[in-house]
């Protein structure tokens, strides 16, 4: 039998709040452990502990590693209240140690004690005596070094009993996924609206994914790589929902009736109508983009502003203090980037005028649109929109 302890924010969070917080992630980190039925978790007091019965640790480690909610996680020894027991576990983490560093002659360690149990008997500094004596005496290559050990014993003396361990693995911090509702993610091919739609899951955000494809300007691969977009995204948070819209009478029609230098620029507006819709009829109550500052010509503070001029939802854009080379080392880490480069076009790479204008004003962009049917626009486009879901595997 192995257990996991599995840390989260409890300290950050209060009342409601909390619970809420805390029956979700339960929730989600029981998902999470489906694929393995001996496999199981419960709350103790400000944690959660797994269980396992044959399964290995590591894939389970893995796997809860990408549990949003989660601060860190440790494979614990879980023992009673007995001096003995603490320094029997102490040994064999170390001797662990050994078997895994054969070639370390003389490795060094230091014993850390937290005793939130303030009824156990000893004190902290008196517990690491006793313990680390009893290694030093069990194991005679070991010495101890308090500033830089090869290995730390960690020993959490609790009201019911103690974990020991050698290990601490970072998780993705956030919220547990489905606590802070839906949002609309404006997912186009590239490599920031995917890493700005993680961040929003990070925060609890189910993501409802809008991508606007111009079939046959586009190809039906590019309409593939935003559907493995959308599963790389669920395989974070559970599900994500994606709503394909049709633009290419809206792209044709703004090249029929528009000034070519604010293209783009009614283009994203358009855009922003049609999710808009979507989100009034699906219940989402914001939207999100990969819009950066500066990054492109087109993100511009003017610019975003006449676009977001056309909607009453809050806009989140959780990139806009992202420098590039940070948000690629994100879309490495979160899987996204090798789907993000290839190469098929999306709607908007088609569309570039030879002078945009970078700072346009909202007053010529409504009179640009003057012979823009909008409406009947934005309502063909939401009508032929098509939906598919995509789940992690162990939510389907
Ligand atoms: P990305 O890498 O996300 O495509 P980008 O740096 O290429 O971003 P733009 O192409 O200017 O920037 O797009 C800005 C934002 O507009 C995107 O991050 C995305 O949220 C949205 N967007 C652009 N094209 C599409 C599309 N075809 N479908 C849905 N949303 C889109
Ligand atoms: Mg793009």
């Amino acid at each position: 039998m192995q257990h996991i302890v599995v840390r989260y924010g409890e300290m950050s969070l209060k009342g409601k709040n909390r619970s809420d917080f805390e029956r979700l992630l339960l929730r989600n980190v029981r998902t999470a452990l489906r694929p393995w039925p001996d496999a199981r978790a419960e709350r103790v007091s400000g944690r959660i502990l797994v269980t396992l019965q044959e399964t290995s640790l590591e894939p389970v480690l893995a796997r809860l590693q990408r549990v949003f909610g989660v601060i860190s996680l440790s494979p614990v020894t879980v023992t009673d209240l007995q001096l003995e027991a603490f320094q029997q576990a102490a040994i064999q983490l170390l001797r662990e140690y050994e078997s895994q560093h054969p070639d370390r002659s003389h490795p060094t360690f230091k014993i850390e004690v937290k005793r939130t149990n303030k009824r156990f008997p000893l004190r902290s500094p008196e517990i690491a005596d006793e313990v680390g004596g009893a290694c030093l005496r069990a194991l005679r290559r070991w010495k101890v070094d308090v500033h830089h050990p090869d290995i730390t014993v960690f020993l959490h003396i609790r009201d019911a009993e103690a974990h020991v361990y050698g290990r601490v693995v970072p998780g993705q911090g956030g919220m547990p996924a489905g606590s802070a509702g839906r949002a609309g993610l404006l997912l186009s091919g590239g490599i920031d609206s995917p890493v700005a739609g993680w961040l929003s899951m990070k925060r609890g955000v189910e993501l409802e994914a809008i991508h606007f494809h111009s079939f046959p300007f586009t190809s039906e691969r590019a309409l593939q790589k935003v559907q493995t977009l959308a599963q790389t995204l669920a395989d974070w948070g559970g599900k994500v929902t994606l709503h394909t819209v049709h633009f290419t009478e809206v792209q044709t029609a703004i090249r029929q009736h528009c000034p070519p230098p604010l293209y783009i620029t009614v283009m994203r507006r358009m855009m922003l109508r049609i999710a808009s819709a979507l989100a009034q009829q699906h219940g989402l109550l914001a939207l999100i983009t990969g819009e950066s500052l500066g990054q492109v010509a087109s993100q511009t503070l003017e610019s975003l502003h006449v676009i977001n001029a056309v909607t009453r939802l809050p806009v989140l854009r959780p990139l806009i203090g992202s420098d590039k080379l940070e948000i690629i080392e994100l879309a490495r880490r979160i899987g996204t980037y090798e789907t993000s480069i290839l190469p098929y076009e999306d709607c908007c790479t088609l569309f570039v005028p030879p002078n945009p204008r970078t700072r346009p004003r909202l007053a010529e962009t409504e009179a640009a649109e003057a012979k823009l049917a909008v409406d009947e626009l934005v309502a063909d486009a939401v009508a032929r929109t098509t939906s598919q879901v995509f789940l992690a595997p162990e939510w389907a």
